[in-house]
């Protein structure tokens, strides 16, 4: 019989499990779990919803949302993409809606629907699940072969845990999420690992012009690296802290491996109104400088920004709270359009992102088989979820290829 253990009790795991254990009935699937509680990010996630995955049914649209991870997966979203993720939960009981947003949940807005039900699908499956069994160690048992002769076609592991315990299967799965101990037992059977580092996160910014102006948003605002010559645009919130929102985010993690490089330290320009282009601000201000020329300038704002963060950017370029429109020379007219469309700020640090947080790196994409999960290093070692470099932006994205990769694992790694 065929041994198969899975280490890690996450969206990954399990669904690879389940896959694993239904498409081959005569294997032994055992799943491995460190804690406690099993699926403990699901639970957490979108905010205690669950937002499970986004309705974006084209694969090549739906690869636009990883900056890691895309290429690789766009043959993998043919297999199994956002709608067989809707249809399997169907199949299994549980119906997801889909927000405005394109965001994906139970109908129940509860994150505990799919941690049962995941559960629930594995125990029918035939999974044995072991919680509070850390694992320690992986090895890949070489086997006694004679001297000529080839090394056993199905390679087997030892894997032992923090009680002691040895355990011996054929084929092993690795689904530990971001967990450095994954990345290490990678690397020893032979993987390369893209350092790890922190995605999807907001920046910190001390700057006057957006000091307690905390809560006040944008609907659609364009933020740009210059360093990394990358944009976003999307919601923006200004916050205690400094910027947040969708464009910040989905910066981030595009931004990822530029901004830890800087130590999390350089200059991001904001758009407030991406919406016009430069020069037809210019001639609405032209306009407005003769047509208002009576009005105060701090008091008449002729575009859809907040008043207060109005009174900020004007302030900050050195219009008082006495000047008129007809008082606005060009040269100020000029650094007024400038702060509109391309106000510098300096990022000093990365703030915590509390409802969502990935990892960008993780297993070289290009030394596994993406049409079975396998190790192109080490036959028998299979990947999914999050210890692959694939990362998304916010939105369901992150499930989405955690389901793919475990589905095309669970697929194959009974052969
Ligand atoms: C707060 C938060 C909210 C999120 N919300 C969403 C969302 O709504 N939508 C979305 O798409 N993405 C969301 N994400 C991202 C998403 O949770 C991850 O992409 C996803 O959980 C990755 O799944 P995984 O199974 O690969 O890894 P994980 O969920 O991290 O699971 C890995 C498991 O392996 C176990 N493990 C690790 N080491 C060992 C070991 N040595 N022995 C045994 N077990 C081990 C861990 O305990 C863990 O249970 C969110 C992330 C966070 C942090």
């Amino acid at each position: 019989m065929l041994k198969i253990t899975v280490i890690g009790g996450g969206a990954a795991g399990f669904f690879s499990a389940i896959t694993c254990a239904k498409t081959y009935p005569q294997a032994r699937v055992t799943l491995l779990e460190a804690g406690r509680q099993l699926l403990a990010k699901v639970r957490i996630s979108g905010g205690g919803r669950c937002n499970v995955t986004h309705a974006c049914f084209d694969p090549g649209v739906l690869v636009q949302n990883y900056p890691r991870g895309g290429k690789a997966l766009r043959g993998a979203f043919t297999r199994f993409q956002p709608r067989d993720t809707v249809e399997w939960f169907a199949g299994h009981g549980v119906k997801l809606k889909t927000e405005e947003d394109g965001r994906m949940f139970p109908t129940t807005d509860d994150s505990g629907t799919i941690v049962n039900c995941l559960i629930r699908a594995a125990e029918d499956a035939g999974v044995k699940i072991r919680t509070g069994d850390a694992v320690v160690s992986v090895k890949k048992l070489t086997g006694n072969t004679a001297e000529g002769e080839h090394e056993d076609t199905a390679p087997s592991f030892e894997i032992e845990l923090k009680s002691g315990e040895k355990l011996k299967c054929d084929r092993i799965l690795l689904a530990t999420g971001s967990n450095p101990l994954g990345y290490k037992w990678a690397k020893e059977l032979g993987n390369t690992v893209e350092l790890p580092v922190p995605s999807l996160f907001t920046f910190n910014i001390s700057d006057t012009r957006i000091k307690d102006l905390a809560g006040i948003s944008v609907p659609n605002a364009k933020v740009k690296l210059p360093g990394a010559k990358l944009e976003q645009s999307g919601p923006l919130l200004i916050t205690h802290w400094g910027l947040s929102g969708p464009a910040v985010l989905k910066l981030s993690a595009w931004g990822a491996r530029f901004l830890h490089d800087r130590h999390y330290k350089t200059s991001v320009l904001i758009n407030w109104l991406p919406q016009y282009n430069a020069e037809v601000l210019r001639q609405q201000l032209l306009a407005v400088k003769s047509q208002l020329s009576h009005r105060l300038i701090v008091s008449s704002c002729p575009f859809p920004v907040p008043r207060r963060l109005w009174e900020r950017l004007t302030s900050s370029i050195g219009i008082d709270e006495q000047k008129r429109w007809a008082d606005l020379s060009n040269k100020i007219l000029d650094r007024l359009l400038l702060e509109l469309v391309q106000g510098e700020y300096q990022i000093a640090g990365k703030g915590a992102f509390k409802e969502e947080f990935v990892t960008c790196g993780g297993v070289n994409l290009k030394e596994v088989d993406f049409k079975t999960m396998e190790s192109r290093r080490c036959p028998g070692l299979f990947f999914a979820g999050e210890i692959l470099d694939i990362d998304g932006v916010t939105g369901g994205f992150n499930f989405q290829s955690a389901w793919t990769t475990a589905w095309l694992a669970g697929n194959a790694i009974g052969k």
